[in-house]
């Protein structure tokens, strides 16, 4: 259908080696924004079971482990696994592991859900954020996932071409943010803020309806930046703001110009353009500040919680605060550290400060992203997932937690959507902590968070009939991919070239 170009196309390297392919990945996946943590006992026997649940069925089927795994009996068995392991999370049989055609079913489906991922990201062609390379290397020299050393690594998997199939073709997910991040040194921008807009204009252009939506990032204290707002309103019209209060996220070490949110002086004159402009939703990194960068960073370590949220929110009831990662602090860290805190103090760093802001301050206007948080904690620890979850939904509201989930740091992003439709809060936690239920992939709650708040936060719902009409181009391609045997890729980088 032309949304890749041949060049493109032959940048993309087949993953079949790089990584075990599993529905749901068993180990975490690296992000520039995080190492990730060696592969924990628990997703030791998550891997073990699977594999054997996966070579009995492939077996019982006449059919490989591999395709068993790219099958919807396969993602189904992952979260089989997980139960199993540790505990009843999710919303998955043995049966519909073992029964391909109850399982295909049950995704059909659940495909037509509206998904709507505010928080994705590609890289620039000419990227030297070789970190990202690096950590997979590292994966592989320590042994966390020996399959990744034994293949070169490569930024190719973290581009446009590769974006765009794992977002568009491999996920359900309708319609797809891209975000960014602004550094000191221009040649570190993951995009500029021209191509995000290109990028926008490409994919819309190409499928014939309003798929992605496009941040403009910006960069406070640093000269021009008002002007450059201005900018951005007069010719990029961004769907919405996003900006990093550690200043430079990816050079932290060189960070000169650090914000905060209710720094009166230097943001409510960008506040008043926002306004007057009609773009209001300001979206903002938070969290993902673990003690180690602390040790590192200590400069920088008052600007990465939520403190400065609510006071800005008070000021601004006309804007909407989405704050990224809901400030969850400990990722880089170890996710034990983080379920420790939980069950010790039933808090967990910033996530329960950020839930603590409407009753705190008297406002409506703050929201939580569930970015790079909800797939950290749903592989890692489900039970810590659930608790976010939780603590999100009873403090914010289910009308004020927005679906985004940093892909494609971690892959195509349809594990993540999987295990929000199946995850549920357990009874215990439920009771102890007020906690209402998550419900079924297409009750209410889940429905709001995959696309309902943002549906109504970026007006989209003329939009999203037009979507839901007729087939654009984008559906047709994909209707084309999956009809040509692309069974679902679940590399979590990788290109599946026939099926293109
Ligand atoms: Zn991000």
């Amino acid at each position: 259908m032309g949304f890749l170009t041949e060049e493109e196309i032959s940048h993309l390297l087949p993953a079949e080696e790089a990584a075990f392919p599993s529905p749901v990945p068993t180990q975490i996946v690296s992000s520039d924004e995080y190492m990730p943590e060696p592969q924990t006992r628990e997703q030791k026997q998550v891997e073990v079971r699977l594999i054997e649940m996966a070579d009995s069925i492939a077996k019982k089927h006449g059919t490989s482990r591999r395709s068993f795994f790219q099958s919807a009996s396969g993602m189904a068995a992952s979260f089989v696994a997980m139960n199993a392991v540790y505990g009843g999370f999710f919303d998955a049989t043995p049966a519909e592991a073992q029964t391909p055609e109850m399982a295909n079913e049950r995704a059909r489906k659940l495909s037509s859900q509206f998904v709507m991922d505010t928080h994705t990201h590609f890289l620039r062609d000419d990227t030297r954020l070789t970190n990202f390379v690096a950590g997979r290397e590292a994966v592989g020299k320590f042994g966390w996932n020996k399959s990744l050393a034994e293949k070169t690594q490569t930024l190719d998997d973290l581009k446009y071409a590769n974006y765009f199939k794992e977002i568009y073709l491999d996920s359900d997910t309708r319609v797809a943010l891209i975000s960014n991040a602004p550094s000191e040194i221009p040649e570190d921008w993951f995009l500029t803020n021209e191509m995000v807009f290109a990028a926008r204009a490409r994919v819309n252009k190409q499928a014939g309806s309003r798929r992605m939506l496009a941040h403009y990032t910006i960069t406070p204290g640093q000269p021009g930046w008002l002007e450059g707002i201005d900018r951005a309103i007069a010719e990029f019209k961004p769907d919405s703001w996003k900006g990093y209060t550690l200043g430079d996220n990816t050079h932290k070490e060189s960070s000169h110009f650090p914000w905060h949110l209710d720094d009166e002086k230097l943001m409510y004159p960008a506040y008043e353009r926002f306004a007057k402009a009609g773009i209001r939703n300001v979206c903002i990194h938070k969290g993902l500040f673990p003690p180690g960068m602390e040790t590192r960073f200590p400069k920088l370590f008052d600007y990465a919680d939520v403190r400065d949220v609510g006071k800005a929110a008070k000021d601004w009831p006309q804007l909407n605060f989405i704050v990224y990662h809901s400030g969850y602090r400990h990722i880089g860290g170890d996710p034990a550290v983080a379920m420790a805190e939980w069950d010790k103090t039933g808090r967990i760093s910033w996530v329960s400060d950020l839930a603590e802001i409407p009753a705190k301050y008297g406002v409506k206007n703050v929201y939580g992203d569930l970015g790079q948080l909800f797939a950290y904690s749903t592989v890692a620890q489900p039970r810590l997932a659930a608790a976010m979850m939780g603590t999100l939904i009873k403090g914010l509201g289910s009308d004020h937690v927005v679906w985004g989930t940093d892909a494609v740091w971690t892959g195509s992003p349809q594990w993540q959507i999987e295990s929000m439709r199946r995850l549920e809060i357990p009874a215990d936690m439920q009771k102890k902590h007020g906690f209402k239920p998550l419900g079924p992939a297409e009750g209410p709650v889940k429905t709001q968070i995959f696309s309902g708040n943002s549906v109504r936060l970026y007006n989209f719902e003329k939009d999203k009939k037009a979507i839901l009409a007729k087939a654009d181009h984008l559906a047709l391609a994909k209707q084309d991919y999956e009809a040509h045997g692309a069974e679902r890729s679940n590399l979590r980088y990788g290109y599946v070239a026939k099926a293109v």
